[in-house]
């Protein structure tokens, strides 16, 4: 049987229990940092390891069969690629803030506004649904200064804890989505006995952690 390709994190905050997740499944390899792939030594699978950004555009044009990656990065990606399982873990929300002094109450209080993020696409159809019109800045990183530097009026970026929003004199304004990490794969993919095995291996190993 040809072997399937999986897309995982290589470095991030998904890396860790994406590997796990796999080792818990029973699957063998290495998983050394400096190799982009590896074979599972005990099933029919090869792990490439990429930043989490490439991996629902790879499941798309199947370069990859299957990944593991947030839905946030899936939804913002806009690839169309067949959600298979959700993993409990790399929880988090997108979420919009606004400086702590700020008197804005509503969400139609930003009609008019600027907001700064890296989510332009999960953003501007949440401003859409929502009828309101506002200008959105697209910067790649370190969202949470924009408003300080008088960049934006609000800022829309993933937030676990709420630390960093607070250490950067925001708070949290509105919740626009919440995501965890998820098995994706090519949508041909899905009666896949590969996958079918993985899953039912997954599916295990979530249930013995509920
Ligand atoms: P890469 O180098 O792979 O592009 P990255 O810097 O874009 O990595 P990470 O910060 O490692 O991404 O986050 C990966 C994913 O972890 C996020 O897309 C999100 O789904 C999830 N996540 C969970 N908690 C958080 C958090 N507090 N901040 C950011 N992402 C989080
Ligand atoms: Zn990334």
């Amino acid at each position: 049987m040809k072997n399937l390709k999986i897309a995982i994190q290589k470095s991030g905050r998904l890396n860790e229990k994406s590997v796990l997740l796999l080792k818990n499944c029973g699957l063998k390899f290495d998983n050394y940092k400096s190799s982009l792939i590896t074979t599972v030594s005990n099933f029919s699978l090869e792990i490439l390891f990429l930043r989490d950004d490439d991996i629902p555009g790879y499941v798309e044009s199947g370069i990859a069969d299957l990944g593991i990656v947030g839905e946030n990065v899936i939804d913002e990606s806009e690839a169309k690629v067949h959600y298979v399982q959700r993993l409990g873990f790399g929880k988090c929300t997108l979420k919009l803030a606004v400086a702590k002094d700020s008197t804005m109450k509503d969400l139609k209080d930003l009609n008019g506004k600027s907001i700064a993020t890296s989510y332009p696409t999960i953003l501007g159809n949440f401003l859409k649904e929502n009828q309101i019109q506002a200008d959105i800045h697209e910067i790649s990183g370190s969202v949470e200064i924009a408003p300080g530097l008088g960049l934006s009026d609000a800022i829309c970026d993933i937030v676990s804890t709420g630390g960093t929003l607070k250490s950067n004199g925001l708070k949290p304004f509105a919740d626009v989505r919440n995501s965890e990490a998820i098995l994706i794969s090519r949508p041909e993919l899905e009666t896949d006995p590969i996958l079918c095995e993985l899953l039912q291996r997954i599916q295990s190993v979530l249930r013995a952690q509920e």
